[in-house]
């Protein structure tokens, strides 16, 4: 289906304010209004106003539109996609233009019930995407696919065979209720009810399209671009406007949330933009000193261990953690020393720590083989 150019549908130009479109769309709305006009092509014309507005009247699918061309969905504009044509606004008590126009602009409406032909928004979806655990800090471009319901290509979303379409509900001439009289003993009594024959939509279907059974919708493949920002964390939601499903009368796609999902690591730890490290060191190290290399998502980085630092000592990488996702800069990685006693030391090594323990004026009983700690465990 092609597009039209929703500027030149409402008649404005590209740069038109907001207050510009609307009123273009309030004077050829009323110019097309099925009730008013009964031209030929009145009816496709007020629906085209009617789509161009939904996405101009919107500065932010107007922004997607202007630099994508659509919303971002299926939508095929002016397509006859079910909606306004021909009916008749009985339904909402016969309150003349104003009352009429306030439910399109979203007005009160006062307590009257919801109009079963006016456009709605499809469904909202969910996507659970998984992240590896540099993934979520630096951010990645990926395609994800998913099924959704999609407006019928074959039909355009009406429902009805190519080359026809819907007509107003014979039964009740497009307003979706019918008035039911009930004779009871103090009377005959009205009330309102669905219409039976079209289910609320005011269209009855004579020929139904093959491709969709009438329902205007089809479950598609659906294959999109997902731009991954840096410094996202596990259960964080991100919104994409129009990537839900096809929304019911012409109305809008609903939006798709993307829920990240963040694989742990088996050497990191994170919490927001701050990276945990656990670094062993040896004693030596930690009582004489020494630089080390300690690894960081963004690679090994030399590290001064000072002279005498005791286990559970944290030092701070400045700049070494996860991107902020809001605001800027980027956080540090922890890293917190633990010193390792050797289990298994060789003859030299005893010698050294007995001098060692000399030197320091101790004396220290366990040889190996008297201690009765070695008696009880290492048999
Ligand atoms: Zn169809
Ligand atoms: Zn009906």
């Amino acid at each position: 289906m092609a597009e039209q150019d929703l500027y030149k549908v409402l008649g404005v130009e590209k740069d038109a304010s907001q207050d510009e479109i609307k009123k273009a769309y309030r004077k050829l709305s009323k110019k097309y209004h099925p009730d008013l006009n009964h031209e030929p092509g009145a009816e496709d014309k007020f629906k085209a106003v009617n789509d161009a507005y939904e996405t101009l009247g919107d500065p932010q699918k107007r922004a997607q539109y202007d630099q994508f061309g659509s919303t971002g969905g299926q939508q095929g504009f002016g397509g006859g996609a079910g909606g306004f044509g021909g009916q008749d606004f009985g339904g909402f008590g016969g309150g003349g233009f104003e009352d009429i126009f306030s439910s399109f602009f979203g007005g009160s409406g006062g307590g009257r019930r919801p109009n079963p032909t006016a456009p709605q928004q499809g469904r909202d979806l969910q996507y659970e995407m998984t992240l590896k655990f540099e993934d979520a800090i630096f951010g990645k471009k990926t395609n994800i696919t998913y099924n959704r319901e999609e407006q019928c290509e074959t039909c355009g979303g009406s429902g009805a065979k190519p080359g026809t379409s819907p007509v107003t509900c014979s039964k009740c001439h497009g307003s979706g209720y019918i008035q039911v009289q009930t004779n009871t003993p103090l009377g005959r009594m009205m009330s309102q009810q669905v219409c039976d024959v079209c289910h609320g939509t005011g269209k009855e279907i004579q020929d139904k399209c093959a491709t969709c059974g009438g329902s205007g919708h089809t479950e598609q493949s659906h294959s999109i671009k997902v731009t991954v920002p840096a410094g996202v964390e596990e259960g964080q939601q991100m919104r994409l406007q129009n990537q839900g499903e096809a929304g019911a009368n012409g109305g809008p796609y609903g939006d798709l949330f993307i829920i990240f999902r963040v694989e742990p690591s088996d050497e990191f730890e994170r919490d927001g933009a701050t990276i945990y490290f656990k670094l062993p060191i040896d004693f030596v190290q930690a009582a004489l000193g020494d630089e080390v290399r300690v690894k960081t998502v963004h690679g090994d980085v030399k590290m001064k261990i000072p002279a005498g630092t005791q286990t559970g000592t944290t030092f701070r990488l400045r700049g070494k953690g996860a991107p902020k996702l809001r605001g800027n800069g980027t956080g540090d990685e922890q890293v917190t020393v633990s010193i390792q006693t050797p289990t298994k030391l060789n003859k030299g090594q005893k010698e050294a720590l007995k001098t060692f323990a000399k030197a320091s004026g101790k004396t220290v009983a366990g040889n190996g083989k008297s201690s009765l700690f070695d008696k009880l465990f290492n048999n």
